[in-house]
């Protein structure tokens, strides 16, 4: 089942989400709307707080590339990443919650992140590239922080009218999203 994406300005997006208990209540199942919700999207990564559940879990699935290899799909609870190294390099990045708006921003290209899978299985991974990329701007969500939050002062200015449209919902998406400042109709 699709779910409707936060938008940027909802406080959920600057909460630092809770651990997973083993007991929370379907949670396969908020797995696979979660899966539904991006790829609908047509989105690499999605963290529960982007479905409004301020918990510590997100999605990756950086989808096949050009010769038809399989892309990297895996999902993340409790993630911790222990160990982040290399020359920082930059990315025109972008999110499913802050729709039309993409900057560069600088990350380090190898992590090592301890997590558990779906099953609960514990995993140590080392993980470089474009998949580290999309887990640390993931990961970032889960922490509160949003890749506009790595911008300089000066740039988030100038993106400032475009971030306030977008909390309105005066942007336009091929996915339902849920405005945190749009006026109801009455
Ligand atoms: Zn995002």
């Amino acid at each position: 089942m699709k779910l409707p994406i936060v938008a940027y300005g909802d406080p959920v997006l600057k909460k630092v989400c809770k651990n997973v208990e083993q007991t929370y209540p379907d949670l396969k199942q908020l797995i696979s709307d979660m899966f539904d919700t991006m790829y609908a999207a047509s989105g690499v990564g999605l963290a529960a707080p982007q479905i409004g559940v301020p918990i510590r879990l997100f999605i990756v699935d950086t989808g096949a590339d050009e010769d038809g290899k399989e892309g990297f799909k895996k999902v993340f609870i409790n993630a911790e990443i222990v160990d982040e190294s290399g020359v920082e390099w930059a990315f025109n990045e972008g999110c499913l919650s802050i729709p039309d708006i993409r900057e560069d921003v600088m990350r380090k290209p190898n992590i090592l992140i301890k997590y558990f899978d779906e099953d609960w299985n514990i995993h140590h991974d080392k993980i470089t590239g474009m998949p580290a990329r999309v887990i640390q701007h993931e990961y970032d969500h889960i922490e509160g922080k949003l890749f506009t939050d790595k911008l300089s002062l000066l740039r988030k200015r100038m993106l400032q009218s475009k971030l306030d449209n977008i909390s309105k919902g005066n942007v336009h998406t091929e996915y339902k999203m849920r405005f945190p400042k749009k006026k109801k109709k009455r």
